[in-house]
C-alpha cells in the first residue's frame, strides 16, 4: 500500500507519479467538478471534458507558425508537451452563445423566463501561464469595474484552476517578452510542471491542498525544484518571437497614421479569426429572436468581433468601414487603449492570433515595423 503525504500546506511543492493524475481526476469528479482539459479533436488539441488519462494528448505535440498548425507524434509519453490550441478557457467562462431571457405568450399574458441554473462547476486542467493571465484579464473586464457581469462571475467563482507550466515553447508564443510566462503567476489552485517521470505540483490554495491530500505524493526535493526552474528557463530561452513592450501604448498612439496600417490592410481578410481565438477578446452582441407565430421570443448573447462591419453600425452606417480601420482598432485596443480602460495589457503573448490568421499576419511583426520607422524618425528629428 502506498504512503500518503500529510495534508500539504499552501505554498508547498509535491512530487507526484504521472499515473496518479488519474487519482486527482477522480477526486475532482468526486467533488462535483467537470474536468475540462486538452484532447485531440479534428487534428488539433482542444479543451473538452476529460475523464481519464487516455483522453489526454499523451505523446503529441503541436507545430505552429504564422497561419500554420499541425499535430505531430513525439515518440514518447509526455503528457503536456504542446502549447495553446485554437480554443481557450474563455469559451467556458464567457460562452460564445448565451440565452439571456425567454418570453412566451400564454392565455395569462407574457411569461418571462430568466436562466437561473446554478453555474457549471469546471476544473480546468492544463491552464498555461499566458492563459492564466488571460483569465485575470477577463476577471478585470467582467468583474473589476462598477458593473459586474453576473454570469461570468458565477462561473468563475465555481472554477478550479490547475495550471501546467510550459516545458516546450510553441512556434508563435511570445509570453516571455510580455512577462506572462512560462512561469505561472499566483492564482491557480494547483501548478503542475512535467518532468521526465513525475509532476512537480505546487499548491496554490486551500482547495488545492484538500484535493492533493487525496493523491499519493511526496514532498518535492531540491533537485526537483531546480529541474522545474531549469525547464522554465529553457522554455523562455527557446521562444523565437518577442514583442518589445517598452513604451508600447505611446508608440502605437502616436503612429495612428503610419503607412504600415495600409500595408496590413492589403492582407487582412477581416475574417475575425484573431478575435475568436484570442483568450481575452470579450466583445459580444445581443439579438432578440421571435418565432414566426409571434408566440415566443428569446434574447441571446453572441460573441462579436471588431472585424465585422456590423460591429460599429450606428445611425445608418458602419463607423469602421475599412480593413485598415478595423485592424488598427484591434491592435491598438489590445496593446494600448486596454491600458487606459483596464490598467493592463489586453494581450498575453499566447500567439493564437498568429497561428490562426489564415494569411499569417503576425502582430509582433506589425509592431516591430512601426517601431523601426518611429525610432528612425525620432532619432532623425
Ligand atoms: S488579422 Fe488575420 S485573423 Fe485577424 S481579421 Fe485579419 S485576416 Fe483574419
Ligand atoms: S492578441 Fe494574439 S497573442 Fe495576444 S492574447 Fe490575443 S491571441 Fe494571444
Amino acid at each position: 500500500m502506498e504512503k500518503r503525504a500529510h495534508l500539504p500546506n499552501v505554498g508547498k511543492a509535491l512530487r507526484m507519479e504521472k499515473r496518479h493524475l488519474q487519482v486527482l481526476l477522480d477526486a475532482l469528479r468526486g467533488a462535483g467538478y467537470t474536468v475540462i482539459g486538452p484532447r485531440v479533436r479534428d487534428g488539433a488539441i482542444v479543451y473538452e471534458e476529460v475523464r481519464s488519462l487516455a483522453d489526454l494528448p499523451i505523446g503529441w505535440t503541436d507545430e505552429q507558425e504564422k497561419g500554420h498548425y499541425r499535430l505531430k507524434g513525439r515518440g514518447d509519453e509526455a503528457f503536456f508537451a504542446f502549447t495553446t490550441g485554437p480554443n481557450s478557457w474563455k469559451q467556458f467562462l464567457h460562452p460564445p452563445i448565451l440565452s439571456l431571457s425567454r418570453a412566451r405568450r400564454t392565455e395569462n399574458g407574457l411569461q418571462w423566463e430568466l436562466p437561473n441554473d446554478p453555474p457549471p462547476r469546471y476544473a480546468f486542467l492544463g491552464v498555461r501561464a499566458c492563459d492564466l493571465h488571460a483569465i485575470f484579464v477577463l476577471d478585470r473586464v467582467f468583474t473589476g469595474g462598477q458593473y459586474v457581469e453576473g454570469y461570468y462571475e458565477a462561473r468563475r467563482k465555481a472554477t478550479f484552476l490547475i495550471a501546467v507550466q510550459c516545458t516546450v515553447a510553441g512556434g508563435t508564443c511570445f509570453c516571455a517578452s510580455m512577462g506572462t510566462g512560462p512561469k505561472a503567476p499566483p492564482g491557480a489552485d494547483l501548478v503542475f510542471t512535467e518532468l521526465a517521470d513525475i509532476f512537480v505540483v505546487e499548491i496554490g490554495t486551500d482547495q488545492g491542498a484538500a484535493l492533493m491530500a487525496q493523491v499519493p505524493c511526496q514532498p518535492a526535493s531540491e533537485v526537483d525544484l531546480a529541474s522545474v526552474e531549469g525547464r522554465l528557463e529553457e522554455t523562455a530561452r527557446s521562444m523565437r518571437r518577442q514583442l518589445d513592450i517598452t513604451g508600447l501604448p505611446d508608440l502605437l498612439k502616436r503612429n495612428l497614421e503610419h503607412p504600415r496600417w495600409d500595408e496590413v490592410a492589403q492582407r487582412c481578410l477581416t475574417c475575425g479569426n484573431c478575435t475568436m481565438v484570442c483568450p481575452t477578446c470579450f466583445c459580444f452582441t445581443v439579438e432578440d429572436k421571435t418565432d414566426l407565430a409571434g408566440t415566443e421570443a428569446e434574447r441571446v448573447r453572441y460573441w462579436d468581433s471588431c472585424f465585422t462591419t456590423a460591429f460599429t453600425y450606428t445611425a445608418g452606417r458602419a463607423i469602421r468601414q475599412s480593413a485598415k480601420a478595423r485592424y488598427r482598432q484591434w491592435l491598438t485596443h489590445k496593446l494600448a487603449t486596454w491600458w487606459d480602460q483596464f490598467g493592463m495589457s489586453g494581450c498575453v503573448g499566447c500567439g493564437r492570433c498568429i497561428t490562426w490568421c489564415p494569411v499569417g499576419i503576425d502582430l509582433t511583426e506589425e509592431v516591430w515595423a512601426i517601431r523601426q520607422t518611429d525610432r528612425a524618425q525620432r532619432e532623425g528629428s
